[in-house]
């Protein structure tokens, strides 16, 4: 199976998905049935989140065996190190080991609001480093066109950003934003910085104005007035909101792809319907 770092290198257009556990298990089996749908379609990969402080860990490497083993689909489960022990980040690199998973998206997590944190890892750039030790794993690691939501300096936040490729990230995947012109600012201060690693568009399809204010309040990203206009006019109707939603995401898949932007990574919300109306409105763009 090829790492997500080979099948970026190609030089072919990608369009991968996320997906995310449930908070309790007794929703394994349904969020399971809809992720597998999502596989289905055949993305280029999927990643599967890891709940905040480690809270789904177990589901997290759970879906991601399944999505591997029972729809061939590259995989790529994510990491969270600020409340991780170096034992645990151990155990999860003998577990992906073990279940043949290649790739890992190392994260320093949210911090959590009861304070809890563990100091192995104080920083993303940390868990890389040392995964980048102890293992052949290929590695992502985030960014934020908008800037991270702790910082107050873009030119700090790039040098951080830096510090996460030079020790030995492979890629990156962005925040969503909701206007190309800000990801390609984005990708020419990343150049000034001799960022080099492919850059992928995280592109969010919003499908609800509750959506859309949660994602906000928790990432910080600009919401411009034209997609505000769309979100007010067709938010009580749930099927156009859907539809409209579906549409504005994928007219920011197609501004970037005839932009030459390779790589896009979908937040598809464990929404199968969500993830087939992408591709469809992208299925003669996808076969250049
Ligand atoms: P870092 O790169 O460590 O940065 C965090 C903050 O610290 C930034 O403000 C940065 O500027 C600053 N900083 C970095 N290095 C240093 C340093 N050496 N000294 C001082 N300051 C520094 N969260 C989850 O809980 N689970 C997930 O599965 C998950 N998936 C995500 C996927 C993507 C694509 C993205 C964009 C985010 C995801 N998140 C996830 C959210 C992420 O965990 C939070 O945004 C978190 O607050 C920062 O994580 P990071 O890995 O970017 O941290």
């Amino acid at each position: 199976m090829q790492t997500i770092k080979d099948i970026l290198n190609t030089g072919s257009v990608t369009v991968s998905f996320e997906v995310f556990p449930p908070k309790k298990a007794d929703a394994y089996d349904s969020v399971r049935d809809a992720v597998l749908k999502i596989a289905d379609l055949q993305p280029s990969f999927m990643s599967v989140t890891y709940g905040a402080a480690g809270t789904t860990a177990g589901m997290t490497v759970e879906l991601a065996d399944e999505i591997l083993h029972r729809r061939n689909v590259p995989v790529l489960p994510h990491l969270t190190c600020v409340a991780s022990s170096r034992q645990h980040v151990d155990k999860m690199l003998d577990t992906y080991k073990t279940l043949g998973i290649h790739n890992c998206m190392a994260l320093r997590g949210d911090l959590p609001k009861d304070g809890k944190i563990c100091e192995d890892f104080p920083h993303a750039s940390d868990l890389i480093r040392y995964i980048r030790a102890n293992s052949d794993l290929c590695i992502g690691a985030a960014c934020y066109p908008e800037g991270h939501v702790e910082s107050h300096n873009k030119s700090k936040d790039i040098d951080y950003l830096k510090m996460k490729v030079d020790a030995g990230c492979d890629f990156l995947t962005t925040q969503m934003f909701f206007d190309n012109t800000i990801f390609y600012n984005f990708l020419y201060r990343v150049l000034q910085a001799g960022i080099q690693i492919p850059v992928i568009a995280g592109i969010m399809p919003i499908t609800s104005a509750r959506q859309l204010s949660r994602s906000v309040s928790l990432s910080g990203t600009q919401v411009p007035e034209r997609f505000r206009a769309i979100v007010d006019r067709f938010q009580d109707h749930p099927d156009a909101m859907k539809q409209a939603g579906i549409l504005y995401a994928s007219q920011q898949i197609i501004d970037l792809i005839a932009n030459d932007v390779k790589h896009i990574h979908v937040y598809s919300m464990n929404k199968p319907e969500v993830a087939a109306g992408i591709l469809a409105n992208l299925s003669e763009i996808l076969c250049l």
